[in-house]
C-alpha cells in the first residue's frame, strides 16, 4: 500500500501544501485545531481526523505546519498529540518556523519512541504554498529525507539538505536575516527616490535588473508604491522569526545590527496596531522618521500609517 500523509495545520501554509498533495495523487488525511478548516479538505477527498494522535496512528509520514514553538510542542506532546498515535517507523516533518533548539529536543523525545524527524521550514511566501514552488531547508537524517522527498518535491521547488536535524531552522533564520535587511534597504531606496522626485516606478525598472535587483524589491516595491498593505507574510509573524533570530544570534556570541534595528522598527508598527500589515509595511516606521511619505501622489505624511 502506498504511504499515506498526514497535514497537521491548514493555516495559510499548510492549506496550500495539503492542496499540492492532493492535486499530485498522495493520499492525504488532515487534522487543524479549528475544525471548520478542515471541511473543503473533505470534499477534495482527504480522510479528516480529529485530533493529531488520531492522524499519526494512520499515517507514514506527518506534515506540520503551525505558528510558533509552543504550538508545535502542543501538537507532539499535548493531550492527544503525535507522541501519542504515532507508530515505531513512522516519518514527522515539521515545516513550521521555530526555534532550533527545541527542534533538536522534539526530535530527541520522538527518537525514544522510535519515530524519525525532519525539521523542513520553507521560503517562498503563501504564493510559493499556492503553486507548490517553496525552498525546502531540511534537517535531518539523509535516509529520513529520501523518505520525505515525494511529500516535499509535491510542495516544494527546491529542497536542500543542510545539515542534521535543527540546520534547516537554523537555515531558515538566516533566510530571514536576508530578508530584513533587504526590506530595509528596499524602504530606505525608495524614501530616497521619493524625496529626490523620482518616478518610483521607472526607479523600479532602471535598477532591478543590475546588480541592487532583489525579489524584495520586485515583489514588494510595486505593493509599496500603490500602498497596499495586504500581508503575504505578516508583521507579526516576522517578529516571531525576527525574536528566534535574535534569540539565536544572542546564544552564539554573534552581533546583529541591522536585524536588531529591524525588530525595534517593527515594533512601532504593531504597537501601532499594525502587526497584521505585510511585512512590506516597514516603509511607514521610516516614513515615521523622515516625514516623507512613499507612493501615490498627494499622500500627506498623515497618510503613512494607513
Ligand atoms: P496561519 O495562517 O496563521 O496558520 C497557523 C496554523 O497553525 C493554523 O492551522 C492554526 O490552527 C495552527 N495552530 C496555531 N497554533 C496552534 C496550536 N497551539 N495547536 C494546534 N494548531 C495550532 O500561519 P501560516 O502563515 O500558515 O504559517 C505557519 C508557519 O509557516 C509559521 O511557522 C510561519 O512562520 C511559517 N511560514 C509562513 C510563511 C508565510 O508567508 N505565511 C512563509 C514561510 C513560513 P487554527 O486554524 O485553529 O488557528
Amino acid at each position: 500500500m502506498s504511504t499515506r500523509v498526514g497535514v497537521i495545520g491548514l493555516g495559510i501554509m499548510g492549506s496550500g501544501m495539503a492542496n499540492n498533495l492532493l492535486a499530485k495523487g498522495h493520499r492525504v488525511s488532515v487534522q487543524n485545531r479549528t475544525a471548520a478548516r478542515t471541511e473543503r479538505f473533505a470534499a477534495a477527498g482527504a480522510t479528516v481526523c480529529c485530533t493529531p494522535s488520531e492522524l499519526a496512528a494512520s499515517c507514514d509520514v506527518i506534515l506540520i505546519c503551525v505558528s510558533d514553538t509552543p504550538d508545535v510542542e502542543a501538537v507532539l506532546f499535548g493531550p492527544d498529540g503525535v507522541a501519542a498515535g504515532a507508530a515505531a517507523g513512522s516519518l514527522v516533518v515539521d515545516a513550521s518556523t521555530i526555534s532550533p533548539d527545541a527542534t533538536r529536543d522534539f526530535a530527541a523525545r520522538l527518537a525514544g519512541q522510535g519515530v524519525a524527524f525532519l525539521d523542513t521550514p520553507v521560503s517562498g511566501g503563501s504564493e510559493g504554498a499556492v503553486k507548490g514552488t517553496l525552498s525546502i531547508m531540511v534537517g535531518g537524517a539523509a535516509a529520513d529525507l529520501e523518505r520525505a522527498r515525494p511529500v516535499l518535491e509535491a510542495i516544494g521547488a527546491r529542497v536542500t539538505h543542510v545539515g542534521p536535524v535543527g540546520a534547516g531552522q537554523t537555515c531558515k533564520l538566516v533566510n530571514q536575516i536576508l530578508v530584513v535587511v533587504n526590506m530595509l534597504a528596499v524602504s530606505e531606496a525608495l524614501l530616497l527616490a521619493q524625496a529626490g522626485g523620482l518616478d518610483l516606478t521607472k526607479t523600479i525598472a532602471a535598477v532591478e535588473s543590475g546588480a541592487a535587483g532583489s525579489w524584495m524589491l520586485s515583489n514588494r516595491g510595486p505593493q509599496v508604491i500603490q500602498r497596499d498593505w495586504r500581508p503575504g507574510f505578516t508583521i507579526d509573524l516576522q517578529q516571531k522569526d525576527l525574536r528566534l533570530v535574535l534569540e539565536a544570534a544572542d546564544s552564539l556570541g554573534i552581533p546583529l545590527q541591522a536585524t536588531a534595528g529591524v525588530f525595534q522598527l517593527y515594533r512601532t508598527l504593531q504597537s501601532a496596531g499594525l502587526g497584521g500589515e505585510g511585512n512590506h509595511a516597514l516603509v511607514k516606521a521610516l516614513e515615521a522618521l523622515s516625514g516623507t511619505t512613499v507612493g501615490r501622489s498627494g499622500d500627506s505624511a498623515d497618510d503613512s500609517r494607513r
